[in-house]
């Protein structure tokens, strides 16, 4: 059998795990361990070879594999009216590749996320993307996504940008949020681009970079903590711009600079930027200006803020100021909405912004199977290999704690003649790039990362998620542990998450065993003493208490601003009985009997 991780489900082992420490045989090893790992239908392992890219020229390497920002987009031309021709190349590519995430059957699930509009301004949720007054390029592009119903972030953020408001969404990578903000922005710009648009070339007959270059002037800027979030908005956004006048780039660390500002010489409408690699082109303003930003939002602002961008933050908002202009739209997506946010939100954003909050952390992965297995330390190695010997063969991805932990890891399994691969911050981009992409294609199924480099991961059918180092307290801890789990069960699909537990987790104990009940998941013998005594739930909700604001004397109502009056939550559960809003709720997710659309 020869197992791509495209079409198996992952069941949970027969028996139930819970303690794979007292396992006794030794690993196979050599050949024998190659033999068994394709009996159990795994591809054979690739190596990665990282002295390849330093004996070939430039060209060849572009040539051999391209580099993310300069996939194909569609290119304008100065004859078309509104609306450039289909380009059925391009389309295929955009739309139809099979390694584009698809929406699966358990959206039963996601109804039950809760959403409340937290600000006075509260927009009406759009139960369909027909009736959100949406461009029409917009639509056909949508359904070419195949979209067929806004998500609950989407139902409110829509209808808000289309009205006009700032924005700040707490939400998490996975609920459809770069859709929530890209189709309204784009809706919006379509019609006025020509009269709003920095000229451009017509790039029919080529780009000669002395003769054709324009400066880039972007009308959208969208600022990410990681290159590889930048690289999956950049994809979204060559989609939702697709047969439109507005051309994205994306710029990223790590990437090459020369043809990053090439790619920006030839126009660009839609910036997507990690702050670093932003700032050193904001510093040449032949190549870039942000004069004419009419729109910029920060994608998971909590990451940047945390990471230390603050300074740097505050340049790339007012950078977008040179341009003085009233119609300056403000957004913010992030997973909490504490005290850094509110501090730039107060900054920014207009009074009569609109907050929306998704769901409770971690209250998103009803999808996702969790269970937690106890293994000392010196087992880990021999557990991890048993389980992965135990499962059908899927895409998987194993999260560690430390750079050295995820090479020695990738060794290891790649001895035992699985096929794995690994990410993490000390690789180049290049390298960053190609894991990603055997991953992706399945050509090395199992994903070794780091946290950090695998935040926000977009890839389809990862069925199963180990967490081999647990995230400690101190290191993000339950908020963590549910970004790494959202790495399957996507848009409702299901996956598997495995944790492996010993005494050093102690710390996160009575965190993951909040989750576990919330989510109905079995709570194993060694976790049980930690369950709350009275098991009624109560988790520490975000931060966005203004009680720690240190500099925040005026309560919440200060913090606010003049929108701080709590509107009505509107409440998406199916169940939620006489609440007035449940209808609505139930119209935005039309699920039939069987869970399907
Ligand atoms: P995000 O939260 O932006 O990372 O999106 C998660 C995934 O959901 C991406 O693969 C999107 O392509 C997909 N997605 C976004 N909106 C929808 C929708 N309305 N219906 C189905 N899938 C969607």
């Amino acid at each position: 059998m020869s197992v791509t991780g495209v079409e198996v489900a992952v069941m949970p082992p027969q028996e139930p795990l819970e303690d794979m420490s007292n396992l006794a045989a030794a690993l196979p090893g050599g050949e024998e361990s190659a033999a068994l790992a394709r009996e159990k239908g795994w591809v054979a392992p690739q190596r990665y070879n990282y002295d390849a890219y330093n004996t070939l020229d430039k060209d060849e390497v572009v040539n051999a594999l391209p580099w993310a920002s300069n996939s194909a987009k569609y290119e304008w031309k100065e004859e078309y009216g509104d609306i450039g021709p289909p380009n059925e190349e391009l389309e295929k590519m955009l739309f139809q590749d099979e390694y584009i995430p698809r929406v699966g059957k358990l959206l039963e699930n996601l109804r039950q996320i809760e959403v409340t509009a937290e600000t006075t301004e509260r927009p009406d949720p759009i139960k369909s993307f027909d009736e959100a007054g949406l461009h029409p390029i917009t639509l056909n592009n949508i359904k070419l996504c195949g979209y067929v119903f806004p998500t609950p972030v989407q139902a409110y953020c829509i209808p808000a940008v289309m009205t006009g408001h700032d924005l700040i969404a707490v939400a998490q990578t996975g609920s459809g949020k770069t859709a929530a903000f890209l189709i309204p922005v784009l809706s919006r710009l379509m019609g006025k681009a020509k009269k709003l648009a920095a000229p451009r070339p017509d790039l029919s007959n080529g780009f000669n970079e002395s003769l054709d270059s324009v400066r880039a002037e972007p009308l959208v800027l969208i600022v990410v903590p990681t290159r590889e979030l930048a690289t999956q908005i950049f994809d979204e956004a060559r989609r939702l711009c697709y047969r439109s006048m507005l051309r994205p780039c994306v710029i990223y660390g790590g990437g090459p600079t020369r043809d990053q500002r090439t790619e920006l010489m030839k126009g660009c409408d839609i910036l997507i930027a990690t702050p670093g690699r932003l700032i050193d082109f904001m510093d040449r303003p032949n190549i870039l200006t942000l004069c004419r930003v009419r729109y910029t939002i920060i994608d998971e602002a909590d990451e940047l803020l945390q990471a230390d961008w603050e300074a740097e933050f505050t340049k790339i908002l007012a950078g977008g100021d040179v341009n003085e202009d009233a119609d300056h739209r403000y957004m913010m997506f992030s997973a909490t909405f504490n005290r850094g946010c509110r501090q730039v939100a107060r900054k920014f954003l207009a009074n009569d912004y609109v907050r929306i909050r998704i769901g409770r952390v971690g209250s998103s992965h009803l999808n996702v199977t969790q269970q937690v297995v106890w293994a000392e330390d010196s087992m880990k190695k021999k557990c991890l290999y048993d389980l992965l010997m135990a499962m059908p063969p899927s895409r998987t991805i194993v999260f560690v704690n430390t750079k050295p932990q995820a090479d020695l890891l990738d060794d290891f399994l790649f001895n035992m003649g699985l096929p794995s691969t690994s990410i993490h911050s000390d690789r180049t981009q290049r390298e960053r790039e190609d894991a990603i992409r055997a991953f992706k294609t399945a050509k090395s199924p199992i994903l070794i990362a780091t946290a950090v480099s695998a935040r926000g991961l977009d890839i389809k059918n990862v069925m199963h998620v180990v967490n081999y180092d647990l995230p400690s307290i101190s290191h993000g801890g339950i908020d963590e542990y549910i970004h790494r789990i959202g790495r399957t069960a996507r848009i409702g699909n299901q996956g598997l998450a495995t944790s492996f537990y010993n005494e050093r987790n102690s710390d996160m104990g009575p965190d993951l065993v909040k989750i576990l009940m919330e989510c109905n998941q079995a709570i194993p013998d060694f976790l049980q003493s930690e369950a709350p005594p009275d098991g009624v739930l109560k988790f520490d909700d975000d931060t966005d208490d203004e009680a720690g604001d240190g500099d925040n004397t005026g309560g919440a109502g200060d913090a606010w601003g003049a929108a701080a009056a709590p509107a009505a939550a509107v409440d998406f559960t199916a169940n939620a009985g006489d609440n007035a809003t449940a209808t609505d709720a139930q119209g935005a997710w039309p699920v039939d009997a069987n869970g399907d659309w």
